[in-house]
């Protein structure tokens, strides 16, 4: 008697673990990569929907990683509920093209970061009557519809999305911000443990665009365009050695690479921790590396890490 309850006790388990996996797997695909393995999934969305509150909802907008060109990343963002699709950023169209044919959805939107023909080099082939083109006011995007300043708001399908004024790689970038989702879109403000070169804007600019990305929440996804992070690592390895949590990190990233998987998205939490452009002001070892001088302000500390970042050869 005592082994028939036994089976029956482990296959109660057994029914009980699957149904748990089940639902599980419902809200698993929220971000997928079209080369990354199940563990690059994050550990947010996979909550069991049976612990979900009003609060914690699932969530229905899908991100889909797209490798582009050499070393850019595009994006499409879905929104289940209502069938709305947006490309973030269009390096080429081929990839966008085919990753919408093999998931059957069709493209509503783009959503232009800045005018870099990397960033809005597909727009043209991709947009049709049904496709609506966002961008910054101030710069030259092809096709654009929508014309977009920092701190305007709007919905995409069932999220609230927050334009964030980023220039200073070029003048007019703007990221956008989808804050219920704790997902921004940076183009190339702010890289994982880097930011981009400095060609448009002034140090007063960048610095400003990049503190306002810092005062998001930690838990923010930052999902930049360029596949960048091994050779920051060098610089920001070289710049604050004493970092624990930088080198931690760097080995990582090593072992990532090495895998062949993303370093792209990365929680911005840790960017604050580890990546040099955001801690021009709390790193004194930092400061000290590129030669900030007291009565230096903040901004001139950004221009001096950016510049040795621009003559360092790793
Ligand atoms: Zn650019």
């Amino acid at each position: 008697m005592r082994s028939v309850f036994s089976i029956q006790k482990k296959q109660r388990l057994f029914t009980q673990t699957a149904a748990l996996l089940s639902l599980v797997s419902l809200q698993a695909p929220t971000h997928t990569s079209a080369f990354a393995p199940a563990s690059f999934l994050l550990p947010s969305v996979v909550t069991p929907l049976f612990l979900s509150t009003a609060a914690t909802m699932p969530e229905t907008l899908q991100v889909v990683q797209l490798p582009c060109l050499n070393d850019n990343y595009g994006y499409l963002l879905h929104d289940a509920t209502t069938g709305a699709t947006a490309a973030v950023d269009t390096p080429e169209a081929g990839p966008y093209q085919a990753e919408l044919r093999a998931r059957g959805w069709t493209l509503t939107h783009i959503f232009n970061t800045h005018h870099h023909w990397d960033h809005t080099g597909g727009n043209l082939e991709l947009k049709s009557s049904e496709v609506s083109i966002y961008g910054p006011a101030t710069e030259t995007i092809p096709g654009i519809d929508r014309p977009l300043r920092g701190d305007d708001e709007f919905e995409f399908g069932g999220s609230k999305v927050q334009v964030i004024d980023v220039g200073g790689h070029t003048k007019g970038h703007i990221a956008y911000y989808f804050p219920d989702e704790r997902k921004v879109f940076v183009g190339d403000s702010l890289f994982a443990l880097g930011c981009g070169k400095m060609f448009e804007g002034t140090p007063e600019q960048f610095w400003g665009s990049l503190k306002r990305l810092r005062s998001l929440p930690d838990d923010t996804m930052v999902y930049c365009a360029h596949e960048y992070t091994q050779s920051n690592a060098k610089f920001a390895q070289r710049v604050e050695p004493g970092n624990a949590e930088l080198l931690e990190r760097v080995k990582e990233i090593a072992a990532q690479r090495a895998r062949g998987e993303p370093t792209v998205p990365s929680l911005l939490g840790l960017e604050k921790r580890t990546n040099p452009f955001l801690r021009c002001d709390v790193s004194d070892e930092l400061r000290a590396n590129v030669g900030v001088r007291e009565g230096d302000s903040d901004a001139e500390a950004f221009a001096k890490v950016r510049r040795a970042k621009d003559t360092f050869r790793g």
